[in-house]
């Protein structure tokens, strides 16, 4: 039974309906060349039921896009279909939509900007706050709709869920700490003042694998400043969003603030940066889509914040405690399945420590569990697609080509479909792929270095410039090295370092701009400078 029939039948009353176009087609794998689909496909179903109906039942499976008070098909009817990276398995229809529908939906936001910019701070900050307890309210339900379309473990979906929702929270306080200057002046008769406002209309574009978190990091930020959204999640991963914008409703926040469409990406992307009403575009994805934005926001000179790839080291130093460095490593390689921007992607590794390590490092990985993200002590789920598999693949035939060494894993697991073995490589070169770009994918290449100079110099021949991890006992080295390392997050002895009170964002060719803490809400705010002349006149 195919899972769209499952979330139909749970969908009494019929929110979602039998689209009348065929649905553009977006999963390319199949499950016939994979015998275990059968098996994974009767438990995920029966998981789909429940979830489904409990979605259902607390509104949350929303399967249109959301245009100021309305939520609607694309005008012309064409839907796409979101998949299981698991099975396979179609969960759901969203409408395909393009140009007129997000010019509708930023006018939309273009129209909820005065009234939204003008209420108080506090006001807004109580719709945040509302929300936030919301999405925790509903964390569960949220959880399960991540694993579903994402493929990551339920333990992990649901930690997305507290740290999405922990921007909301943050923002919602931030929201009352806007606070602008005053300036001595040059002279007697004059004063000066600066006041922040919010940039306006704001286009919000985000990818699949963090499906709540990479929206609320931005949506957060804007709107506790008085900025209105037009949210475009990626089209893989939409029902968490619309999810999310449904509770952002329900918390009061008015309709037109949060607007979300989805679909044709070029599209959507040409109509935000053509649209002079929207005055700022915020970007996280890959970095090849990033330079596009960033140029096409030219010819409306917009403000650009952009979150892109990484190609994250992780240095490991003769010092470091063994079992904290494999720990270590282990979170910031493996979680979400590799697909994270600040992935471990380059683990390097002194050569005093290296076979210790490799060995210690690769029994870790050997018991990660792989399976469904449903099913209790899975620690791997699927990748997110067969395209993710592919690309893996042919970074590992790259490395094996110039003489690495596969220790672990290196093929895909036996649960078929978009799974892949856990793997480590060893004797990787900085000429191979596995080192020059981002794999995206469950796969630890180790490289060996001899001095701290070239740990440093290994670690920062790259053009990204995102996170960077470091393992050492001497607090001099963590130092000199933090200071050394051309990137915009270093964790010292720590695998995962990522939260919303602190600044997020990459150097060099991995972004622009930060999200998260108190430098987050800087990106949708502009600095007006106001003179009060001729103090002296009545
Ligand atoms: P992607 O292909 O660049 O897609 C990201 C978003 O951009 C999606 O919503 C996508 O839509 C949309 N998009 C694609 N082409 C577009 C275009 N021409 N105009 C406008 N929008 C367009 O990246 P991804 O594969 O989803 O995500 C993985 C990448 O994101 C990795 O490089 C990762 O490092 C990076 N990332 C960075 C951070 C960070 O904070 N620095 C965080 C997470 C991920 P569709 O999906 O609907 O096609």
């Amino acid at each position: 039974m195919r899972l769209i029939r499952v979330i139909e039948a749970a969908r009494v009353g019929g929110m979602m309906r039998m689209m009348a176009v065929p649905p553009v087609k977006r999963f390319s794998h199949l499950p016939s060349m994979h015998a275990p689909f059968s098996l994974l496909s009767r438990q995920i179903t029966m998981d789909a039921k429940n979830i489904a109906s409990r979605l259902n039942s607390s509104g949350l499976l929303r399967t249109q896009g959301l245009l100021g008070a309305k939520w609607a098909d694309a005008y012309d009817g064409k839907t796409i279909e979101v998949s299981n990276p698991a099975t396979g398995e179609v969960i759901a229809n969203v409408p395909c939509m393009g140009h007129k529908e997000t010019n509708d939906a930023i006018s939309s936001a273009h129209d909820a900007f005065d009234s939204w910019s003008k209420i108080t701070a506090a006001e807004r900050s109580k719709c945040l706050r509302k929300w936030y307890d919301l999405l925790i309210s509903h964390k569960e339900e949220l959880g399960q709709l991540i694993t579903l379309e994402q493929g990551k473990p339920l333990k992990e979906a649901l930690g997305e869920v507290s740290y999405g929702a922990g921007f909301i929270e943050f923002f919602a306080e931030e929201a009352k700490r806007v606070y602008g200057d005053i300036i001595p002046s040059t002279l007697a008769d004059r004063r000066l003042f600066v006041l922040k406002q919010p940039v306006g209309v704001v286009g919000a574009i985000t990818p699949w694998n963090f499906p709540l978190a990479m929206i609320t990091r931005k949506v957060g930020p804007a709107l506790a400043c008085g900025c209105t959204v037009v949210v475009k999640p990626s089209e893989l991963t939409p029902l968490t969003a619309l999810a999310a914008a449904e509770l952002a409703l329900r918390a009061g926040i008015p309709p037109g603030v949060v607007n979300i469409v989805m679909g044709n990406a070029p599209e959507i992307g040409e109509a935000l940066l053509a649209s002079p009403q929207v005055r700022k575009i915020t970007f996280t994805g890959s970095t090849a889509v990033g330079k596009k934005l960033m140029a096409g926001a030219a010819g409306t000179v917009k403000k650009v914040s952009l979150e892109l790839g990484g190609n994250a080291p992780c240095i490991v130093f003769d010092d470091a405690d063994l079992d904290v460095a494999v720990k270590g490593a282990l979170a910031a390689k493996f979680r979400n399945s590799g697909q994270t921007c600040v992935c471990a992607n380059r683990i390097i590794v002194q050569e005093g420590i290296y076979d210790k390590f490799a060995n210690a490092f690769a029994k870790s990985v050997q018991n990660l569990q792989v399976g469904n993200g449903f099913s209790d002590g899975v620690a791997q789920g699927p990748l997110i697609n067969e395209a993710a598999v592919q690309k893996v693949e042919s970074f590992i035939q790259d490395a094996i080509t110039k003489g690495a060494k596969v220790i672990l894993g290196g093929k895909r697991h036996t649960l078929g479909m978009t799974f892949y073995e856990p793997t480590v490589v060893s004797d990787v070169k900085s000429e191979m792929l596995l080192s020059r770009e981002e794999a995206f994918g469950p796969v630890a290449p180790l490289l060996r270095f001899k001095t701290e100079e070239e740990a440093i110099r290994i670690a920062n021949d790259t053009n990204a410039g995102l996170a960077a991890y470091v393992f050492t006992n001497s607090i001099q080295r963590s130092w000199r090295v933090s200071e050394a390392l051309e990137y915009g997050l270093v964790g010292i002895n720590e695998g995962i370092i990522s939260t919303e009170v602190a600044p997020f964002g990459g150097v060099k060719q991995s972004g622009l701009g930060r999200e998260g803490s108190k430098y987050g809400i800087d990106e949708y705010l502009e600095l007006k400078y106001v003179c009060l002349g001729n103090m002296n006149s009545n």
